[in-house]
């Protein structure tokens, strides 16, 4: 097989030794031996989540755990705030919609982060408000919400701050119990390291208060069901275990690595891509720019289409395009999880020569010599 180095902010290459379990025979779950599986993993995922709180397991993608969200903590008619910066802000807009709450939409300018004072005053003039929804990292435009400040605003008012983290935790800095956030969201194919498949989400006591008088139906994503289950390290449903497997695996090695220690790589990774994007004289498109993904503008006259599609089919290299109204014109690269230098370096060398077909010449010793 052709050599494909994926470098898409989700799903994103998959850490050897959890393909290694992947790869062995299954075994039952409802047994002391996958207890003890999930035992050790719920105590990785709070490792993760910098919480004291029990961390469920969906088997089911990113926007799974989203849903629960909605249908557990809410009720139909409840007023909710949602930043809308990306496509994924949009997703919350939508997902509020038909489930029937009423979202006050906050449309933030594409590539800018949503200012918390804006929250803050909005709060403020709506005692009413239920929630508010919110992205980490937005990965459709590599911009980073600065969460901890909002957090500040919900903890003086009944909303729930809700946060997608899916492309954030295990890559940006986010702590669930130092900050005050109330219900957040992570999947298992961004920076956790395996393949797509597994959503997590952990709630506070304020989440589980709001949870007491929702009137969603639900029952798949019924999460008293889970938090029955968990109090036997047990799940209620039969979970995608070869997937469970694997997470357990990776989040032991990212735990022996250490949560700084991890954060701070990935911050560096990052440093280094927007060095290089720059050296090759081409701008950062994020006003405030995530550690996870990077969004590069692409000079006049490049066709950001061809560019990726010749990447990936000739080049052996996967990055994502924009979507919407950056369609064409910039390209995203991940720099989390099991991404590493060699992989960027590898990736930028292609990209330049991928420029270079379509008349964008420039230097790139200075933008390679970032990935030493
Ligand atoms: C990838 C991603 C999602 C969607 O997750 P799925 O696993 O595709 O359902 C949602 N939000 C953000 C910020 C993401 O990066």
């Amino acid at each position: 097989m052709k050599t494909n180095i994926l470098l898409t902010p989700g799903p994103t290459p998959v850490l050897p030794e959890a393909l290694r379990v992947m790869a062995e025979p299954i075994f039952h779950h409802r047994t002391p031996q996958f207890r003890a599986v999930l035992k050790e993993l719920f105590e990785l995922l709070k490792y993760i989540f910098r919480t004291h709180e029990s961390v469920y397991l969906l088997s089911a993608s990113g926007t799974g755990a989203m849903e629960a969200a909605v249908v557990n903590f809410f009720s139909p008619g409840d007023k909710v705030l949602v930043v809308n910066g990306g496509k994924f802000g949009e997703r919350w807009g939508k997902m509020a919609q038909a489930f029937a709450l009423e979202p006050e939409i906050i449309h933030v300018p594409w590539g800018h982060a949503v200012d918390p004072a804006e929250i803050k005053k909005r709060l403020e003039a709506n005692r009413a408000i239920k929630g508010v929804f919110t992205t980490l990292c937005e990965t459709s435009t590599a911009v980073l919400t600065d969460i901890k400040t909002i957090a500040q605003y919900t903890q003086n008012h009944q909303a729930l701050l809700v946060v997608d983290a899916i492309s954030a935790i295990g890559g940006e800095d986010c702590r669930m119990d130092e900050w005050g956030l109330d219900v957040v969201i992570t999947g298992s194919q961004k920076a956790l390291m395996i393949p797509p498949g597994l959503a997590y989400l952990a709630a506070g006591k304020k989440a589980w208060n709001q949870a007491q008088e929702s009137k969603f139906p639900k029952f798949y994503l019924d999460l008293k069901k889970y938090q029955k289950s968990l109090l036997e390290e047990d799940v209620p449903f039969t979970p995608a275990i070869s997937l469970v497997l694997a997470q357990l695996e990776a989040l032991r090695v990212f735990k022996k690595e250490g949560y700084e220690q991890v954060i701070a790589r990935t911050r560096q990774l990052a440093g280094s891509v927007r060095a290089a994007a720059q050296a090759m004289g081409l701008a950062i498109y994020a006003k405030a720019p995530s550690n996870v993904v990077t969004a590069i503008e692409l000079p006049e006259g490049v066709d950001g289409s061809k560019l990726v599609k010749t990447l990936r089919d000739e080049m052996g290299v996967t990055l994502a395009g924009g979507q919407d109204q950056l369609k064409g014109r910039i390209v995203r690269i991940a720099h989390m999880g099991y991404i590493r230098s060699e992989d960027l370096r590898a990736g930028f060398q292609a990209f330049a020569e991928a420029l270079a077909l379509q008349g964008y010449k420039c230097e790139t010793a200075k933008a390679l010599e970032q990935f030493k």
